[in-house]
């Protein structure tokens, strides 16, 4: 199917075409005719799927035609992250450019003034996170009562992040006539009957499930003691790659240190995690996508939403208990049919989420042992709270605990997590990787 099939208004074809999109993805095929007839959409897909557009160009294309007395919100898309959010708005701005329509992102972390003084000269399209919009909500100062179109985009991490409460505060402000559509990028129960309660008999659409990794993405694990993970970093980076790497750390200090430790190494490296800045996270965006800076570290959080359409490499310097987020974090490479390299950095912490992940992408990932750092000895080790090996009997070691003091319980903690993190013991505690 090419674009000219989807009679799409004249300045949304043109717009669409100079950003070099020439057939619709899977989603965008089934997506823009049924929400274009104003029906309701499920979508279960996950980002680099062309999802964005597959709401953003139908959105476009029916508030053209619908006529618009005056600037109110008609569309509202609610998003988890901040990067996200402005991922999604600047591609309503690129497709909605030859269209009157004005659109907005709000998010949190930033002083709110520009984002009021905007919204005050009229929106038609607001791109929200849900803290701010609730704020704003609460102010008085803005009003969702004329809505047409909601969108509720990353469903399940909006779970995730502890979101949900205040996503259903949202949608009882909104009128219940209007089209609402709902993105997901897996169905969990609670998900699944979020989505039941708000649609309307909906379209339901489902693309490329979580479980499954693009086959253009060349996976590989390295085995590497712990205390070896940022030499064989450096080392690959120095030896193996000459190409800008997104690299992912489970914590927010961790992603510090690595950067660290790349920039002592005259690798150009920036790190973004929740305790940045919203100034400091889009600068170094920036200065990665521009190739100013050659390694991005971050946590899962902060890289939501980042959308590089030529990034080569990821390297997980960890891999995360939730074996999905592995998914999400290898397809920043190898989008839209181009090619990737993922490599996963493995120790004795690592191994049963490695084999969680295996059971979930079904297949093995092959093992590098061409490098210096290779080890064929780890020993699978339960983590505690503080991403720390758990002594044999499950309790944390007192030596390693000065003093009794208490244990700084958020420095290694996920980022965006605030409590202790359940992680399943191993069946077989002396479970090794079979050779
Ligand atoms: P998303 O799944 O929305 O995060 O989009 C993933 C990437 O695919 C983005 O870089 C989009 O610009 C790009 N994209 C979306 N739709 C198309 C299309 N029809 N053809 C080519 N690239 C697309």
């Amino acid at each position: 199917m090419n674009f000219t099939d989807l009679n799409l208004i004249e300045p949304i074809a043109k717009a669409i075409q100079e950003q070099g999109y020439t057939n619709p993805t899977p989603i965008q095929e089934k997506s823009i005719p049924e929400i274009t007839k104003g029906r309701d959409f499920l979508g279960c897909a996950q980002t680099g799927t062309g999802k964005t557009a597959a709401f953003a160009i139908p959105i476009l294309q029916n508030l053209t035609q619908n006529k618009f007395p005056n600037r109110h919100i008609k569309a509202l898309i609610l998003t988890p992250t901040r990067e996200l959010a402005i991922q999604i708005e600047e591609n309503i701005k690129a497709y909605g450019k030859y269209l009157p329509l004005k659109h907005l992102v709000i998010f949190g972390g930033v002083k709110q003034g520009n984002q009021e003084t905007a919204l005050k000269k009229g929106v038609d399209i607001l791109v929200a996170t849900p803290g701010r919009l609730l704020d704003f909500i609460s102010q008085g100062i803005i009003s969702l009562k004329n809505l047409e179109i909601f969108v509720l985009d990353e469903a399940d991490r909006m779970l995730d992040m502890g979101f949900v409460h205040d996503v259903k505060r949202i949608i009882k402000l909104l009128p219940q006539k209007r089209q609402t559509l709902f993105f997901s990028a897996t169905m969990p129960a609670e998900i699944q009957k979020l989505a039941d309660s708000i649609l309307n008999n909906p379209v339901k659409v489902e693309v490329t499930p979580v479980s499954s990794t693009a086959d253009t993405i060349k996976q590989s694990v390295y085995f590497v003691d712990k205390e070896n993970k940022l030499n064989l970093l450096t080392h690959i980076l120095k030896n193996d790659i000459s190409d800008s790497v997104l690299v992912f750390s489970r914590t927010k200090h961790g992603a510090d240190k690595i950067a660290r430790k790349l920039q002592k190494d005259q690798i150009t490296t920036e790190a973004i995690h929740g305790n940045k800045s919203q100034n400091a996270r889009q600068n170094a965006l920036n200065n990665f996508k521009s190739g100013k800076t050659r390694v991005l570290v971050a946590t899962d959080i902060a890289a939501r939403g980042i959308d590089i359409d030529e990034l080569k490499y990821v390297i997980n310097f960890e891999l995360s208990d939730v074996s999905e987020t592995y998914v999400h974090r290898i397809g920043r490479t190898g989008r839209a049919g181009a090619e990737g390299t993922s490599i996963s950095f493995v120790d004795g912490l690592d191994l049963l989420n490695l084999k969680n992940t295996e059971k979930l992408i079904g297949k093995k990932i092959p093992v590098i042992k061409d490098h210096p750092f290779h080890t064929d000895d780890l020993v699978a080790q339960k983590r505690d709270s503080n991403n720390k090996p758990m002594a044999a009997n499950g309790e944390r070691p007192t030596s390693s605990r000065p003093n009794n003091s208490r244990p700084n319980n958020n420095k290694n903690k996920p980022d965006g997590v605030s409590s202790n993190v359940g992680f399943k013991k191993p069946k077989n505690k002396n479970f090794t990787r079979k050779k």
